[in-house]
């Protein structure tokens, strides 16, 4: 009985999916609710192949850094974020990252550097320009997918500049990309709970609205598994498709769990999201976005194996070897920290599907 009550659920969104229709909020809610997990698999792999989606799995060779990890802001579900006075504190010179990206590019020949930092309130835009200008000239090749739309919200405010200008003296001195974080989920009730101290969601906007109008394109996140709840999380969903619908920009969607070690909410309680939720939320992303063309299922935050798992579940990337990520490795993630290229064409190969090496703006750099 409870089978036939799914499938009734499932059948009219199944039916708009075949007809190319566009899902609406309570098509979402809708999939959020659902218990039948593997038909809400079928359903997204469905959604992805009728838009065009093949075989292709994408990575790219990719680097982690953080210049600073200084913040004001004291955001709850944070464990990456120091106050200058702690011990652990770090803020890099321009000459020292280059220095040491520069050795990494000679053993593990990244096309990409991701990076992103607390929101350092002791540094100024000439700090983040300055390790662009120097990166660039040492490693002209690279992709630099520097700083979330939170971080330049945050030098538009210490420089008293729009964030346009901003962006501009960002895009002159070599950015190719902003990552997608800062994000969170943009209801007003959620953001007051876990992150009382950062910018309003229309500033995030904002920032990603000017960058695509520069042609700077950008990455959209969603935070789940905290106090959200599933209403917010489609909502959060339909406002990055509203802004997808004017700009274009998004280059991929990235659904990241919520960590809880070492932050406040561990000492609540609260607990690592489960299998079932991360490939509930790589699903319904996918559905929902009709206009993004790629999801990734972000391994170092959910594991290779349910990575592979997610490739049937709506995703078409596993992000990359994201050599030396910090940020979820605070929070408690114990994927390790570094994958190596043929071990992530294993993990492709055996979910039936085709490894495709990527740069940033997903040009095909090889294919196995
Ligand atoms: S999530 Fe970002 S803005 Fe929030 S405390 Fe951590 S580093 Fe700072």
């Amino acid at each position: 009985m409870a089978v036939l009550q799914t499938i009734d659920t499932l059948a009219p969104i199944r039916e708009k999916i075949e007809a190319g229709e566009r899902l609406d909020f309570e098509d979402g809610l809708t999939l959020m609710e659902t218990d039948d997990l593997l038909a809400l698999g079928e359903l997204a792999d469905l959604a992805r192949r009728a838009r065009g989606g093949g075989d292709e799995v994408y990575f790219v060779q990719n680097l982690y850094l953080n210049q600073t990890n200084v913040c004001r802001v004291k955001c709850k579900f944070c464990a990456f974020a120091k106050t200058r006075k702690q011990e652990e504190s770090y803020t890099i010179s321009a000459d020292e990252l280059v220095d040491d990206a520069v050795r990494q590019h000679a053993v593990a020949s990244f096309t990409e550097i991701h990076c992103v930092n607390g929101e350092n309130p002791h540094v100024d835009l000439e700090f983040y320009a300055d390790v662009l200008r120097k990166l660039r000239a040492a490693l002209p090749d690279v992709h630099l997918k520097f700083y979330t739309a939170s971080e330049i919200h945050h030098m538009s405010m210490l420089e008293g500049c729009s964030h346009e200008d901003v962006l501009r003296v960002l895009q002159d001195a070599g950015l190719g990309s902003l990552p997608g974080g800062g994000a969170e989920i943009f209801a007003d009730r959620v953001r007051q709970l876990i992150a009382p101290g950062k910018e309003h969601p229309d500033d995030w906007f904002d920032v990603h609205d000017t960058a695509h109008k520069l042609g700077i394109p950008t990455h959209c996140t969603l935070l789940y598994g905290h106090v959200e709840t599933y209403e917010e999380r489609v909502d959060h969903l339909l406002r990055l498709r509203a802004q997808q619908d004017a700009t274009g920009g998004f280059l991929a969607f990235i659904p990241l769990a919520f960590h809880p070690e070492n932050t406040v909410f561990e000492r609540r309680g609260f607990k690592f999201t489960t299998g079932a939720d991360d490939l509930k939320m790589i699903a319904v992303s996918r559905l929902l976005l009709d206009n993004v063309e790629h999801v990734k299922a972000y391994w170092i935050m959910m594991g290779l194996p349910m990575a592979q798992v997610a490739l049937h579940f709506g995703a078409d990337d596993v992000q990359g070897t994201v050599v030396r990520e910090q940020i979820f490795q605070a929070a408690g993630a114990s994927s390790g920290t570094e994958q190596k290229v043929p071990e992530l064409v294993r993990f492709v190969r055996d979910a039936g599907r085709v490894p495709v090496q990527r740069d940033t703006l997903y040009n095909e750099l090889r294919r196995w």
